[in-house]
């Protein structure tokens, strides 16, 4: 096996050697903010998006990123080139770094910054042929007035309820309800459902992850000739849609045929996510941008 090269803090270390302190307050707290990006045949999709939403999280906490966007951007090239892959999954997270016990972010001098490729399918290849079986669960999304689902951060103790219960109904994933009642998102992934030839996915008032699978699924659905409303719906809309789909980084386009019991549609993947996983597919290797790492910042 190659070695897995990690960045961490201005250096490079093996996967072993990939430690951050007890003190540092991602751990302490889940003070921190996270991406999850996708490399295709060396091309990274959608990396401006994915910048923007890390530092505008950052933003939101008040969180001071110690590197440029452009020079981020760079680390991430050069680790990927470290590690020597094409098609990998990238995980960026910047926490608080080290303070004391306390919750003081102002005692906490420098964010840590850590950098991890690898390759990564969540769900099994089988899955995305037979489409999955969900349910909708208890635990409700956060309320946007409350913890803003837009912010990335670490603070994931909400999605993680919502992977228990999906566990405990024996399935692999689950949908998330707003304080309303309304259908937010998975634990990790936004949802669409398709009635009457329309593609209907919740609006981020909702409380939904602002996604980029999501905004890239709505393009291409548009320009298939779709019609694509963002709007609030129900359960009852989940049930009795032709098709249901879910969408993130990690889990691509990937069809649901059943949920909470109730069949979607013929039970299989509908021809029209069908279509729209190709297309996306296509799409996120002509997309794609090799980023170059001559001028990558000093780290060794
Ligand atoms: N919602 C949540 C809560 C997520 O963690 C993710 C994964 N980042 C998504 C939706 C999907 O977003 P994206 O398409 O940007 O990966």
């Amino acid at each position: 096996m190659p070695e897995q090269w990690i960045f961490l803090n201005d250096e490079y270390v093996t996967k072993e050697n990939a430690k951050v302190s007890v003190y540092d307050h991602g751990f302490l707290y889940g003070d921190g903010v996270f991406e999850g990006i996708r490399v295709y045949g060396g091309n990274i999709f959608r990396m401006k998006e994915h910048m923007e939403r890390l530092y505008n999280s950052a933003k939101s906490i008040l969180l001071n990123i110690p590197y440029s966007e452009d020079e981020l951007t760079k680390i991430i090239a050069n680790t990927i080139e470290k590690n020597n892959v094409e098609d990998a999954y990238i995980r960026v997270v910047v926490s608080r770094g080290i303070g004391d016990l306390g919750l003081d972010p102002y005692k906490c001098p420098k964010a840590s910054v850590v950098v991890i490729v690898e390759p990564l399918s969540i769900f099994p290849k089988e899955l995305y042929e037979s489409g999955l079986e969900i349910v909708t669960v208890a635990t409700r999304r956060n309320r946007p007035d409350v913890l803003s689902p837009k912010v990335k951060s670490l603070n994931y103790l909400n999605n993680v309820l919502v992977k228990i219960e999906a566990h405990l109904a024996n399935v692999s994933e689950a949908l998330m309800l707003n304080d309303q009642g309304y259908v937010a998102e998975g634990s990790a992934d936004n949802v669409f459902i398709l009635k009457n030839g329309c593609f209907y996915t919740p609006p981020g008032y909702v409380g939904a992850l602002d996604g980029i699978t999501r905004n890239a699924v709505i393009d291409i659905a548009q320009e298939l000739g779709y019609e694509v409303k963002e709007e609030p719906f129900t359960r009852h809309d989940v049930y009795t849609a032709d098709e249901v789909f879910l969408t993130g980084t990690a889990a691509e386009v990937i069809a649901v045929v059943k949920v909470d019991g109730r069949t979607i549609g013929d039970g299989v993947p509908g021809i029209h996510t069908k279509k729209l996983l190709a297309k996306f597919r296509e799409r996120v290797v002509l997309e794609g941008v090799k980023v170059y790492t001559e001028s990558t910042p000093n780290v060794s």
